[in-house]
């Protein structure tokens, strides 16, 4: 039984990002997996998951997922061997710190060395990241901007867009996936949704060809067809 945990859709449901909860269960299902999906709510306790989904958020909202999180031990779920897919709000509480409005800074989970500051401007638009040879494709808008630690790996390169600083985006650790585009991503990047399948379910998973690879190749050719910049 494969678990899949939304968290606090109320607090980190911007631009529909709970939706990759859904892809991912109804991807692991089209190939047999039996999955049981869960959805945990501001008083609910944070149950244990082999894959969580954590969503973007606008400042405030944030900072309470992440006072419910580091308070359900998310770290110690991890620590356990869940998974996590963290986008935008849930790339920062991941680190180990972020500055939001007003430009104080909030500790968050520190999973991984990573830290937000605010930057001077938001950055909205299509994003594009080379992860490990392929594109994936995605919305962004925040205004944060984050600087990983040496040794830290991004997600991937930017090609389009700004993620953490211009030059790469989100993070990758292990059993760990960050990164600033919205879509819901794994809707948009349907081969990403599989990767993080199948590193849960420790096999390869059988090919699972539908409409959603079709509007992939669409997507990527409109924003890579942009100017960069
Ligand atoms: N509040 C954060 C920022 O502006 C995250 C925004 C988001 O999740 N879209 O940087």
């Amino acid at each position: 039984m494969l678990r899949i945990a939304l968290l606090y859709p109320e607090l980190l449901g911007t631009y529909g990002d709970g939706g990759n909860a859904l892809v991912l269960a109804e991807r692991a299902r089209r190939r047999g997996i039996d999955v049981r999906s869960i959805t945990v709510s501001m008083a609910d306790p944070l149950v244990a998951a082999d894959i969580y989904l954590l969503g973007g958020g606008e400042d405030g909202p944030q900072r309470q997922a992440c006072d419910l999180l580091a308070a359900g031990s998310l770290a110690s779920r991890v620590a356990d061997g869940a998974a996590v897919l963290a986008v935008c709000a849930g790339l920062q509480i991941l680190g180990v710190r972020f500055a939001v409005a007003g430009d104080d800074a909030y500790d968050g989970l520190g999973l991984v060395e990573a830290t937000t500051v605010r930057g001077s401007r938001r950055s909205v638009g299509d994003i594009a990241v080379d992860v490990s040879g392929r594109t994936m494709v995605g919305f962004e808008n925040h205004g944060g901007r984050t600087k990983l630690a040496r040794g830290v790996a991004p997600l991937g390169a930017v090609q389009r867009g700004q993620g953490n600083d211009g030059v790469n985006d989100g993070f990758r650790a292990p059993r760990l996936w960050a990164t600033y585009a919205h879509g819901p991503v794994l809707a948009l990047n349907p081969w990403l949704a599989d990767e993080i399948l199948s590193e849960a379910v420790g096999e390869e998973l059988e090919p699972l060809a539908s409409v959603a690879d079709v509007l992939y190749e669409e997507r990527l050719g409109s924003v890579m067809a942009r100017r960069v910049g």
